[in-house]
């Protein structure tokens, strides 16, 4: 059977009022990926409600005397701003973060897009990949000493089609 393309896709083209031609099939995998236009802000934007939910019901389950804080991080924040921060280095140095992120990063494959900047210093690639890693998530045990990145942001989420759900949800 002949498909006439993504009814989803056609919809989301004609109200910004762009081609409809050589739309994708209409199948279940296209419907459920960020590649379907009709789709792609629900996508995007599903993982980013259930993070902030189950985060929100972390800090709602916070007991008075919780040893767990929560770290509040900007939209700056990287492994390296962060570990400026007296709070962060009470737990561990650069230096010992710095080796242990070197042995994981060396475990996780350079991106095409990465490649010019691995070719420039492969010695110090990786453990500045690393620096410049932004948790999303973090908090901190000051008692055990134990600091817990529950998530990181992907690079995608630096995509237009991200910020404007970030955006969408900072108005809300
Ligand atoms: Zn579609």
């Amino acid at each position: 059977m002949q498909s006439a393309g993504c009814r989803l896709c056609r919809i989301a083209l004609e109200a910004r009022g762009e081609s409809t031609d050589g739309l994708a099939d209409e199948t279940h995998g296209h419907i459920n990926s960020a590649g379907c236009e009709g789709m792609a802000t629900f996508v995007t934007a599903a993982p980013h409600s259930m993070w902030r939910h189950l985060y929100d019901s972390m800090h709602a389950a916070q007991k008075p005397k919780s040893k767990l804080k929560f770290v509040t991080l900007d939209k700056e924040s990287n492994m390296s701003t962060l570990w400026r921060r007296e709070e962060f280095l009470r737990i561990c140095s650069k230096q010992e973060l710095a080796e242990k992120a070197q042995d994981i990063e060396v475990t996780i494959p350079v991106k095409k897009s990465q490649e010019t900047w691995y070719n420039l210093d492969p010695g110090s690639f990786f453990v500045n990949r690393s620096w410049g890693r932004r948790p999303d998530r973090v908090a901190i045990n000051e008692t055990l000493k134990i600091i817990y990145i529950l998530k990181f942001k992907r690079p995608t989420d630096t995509d237009d089609g991200f910020l404007e759900v970030k955006d969408a949800e900072t108005n809300e």
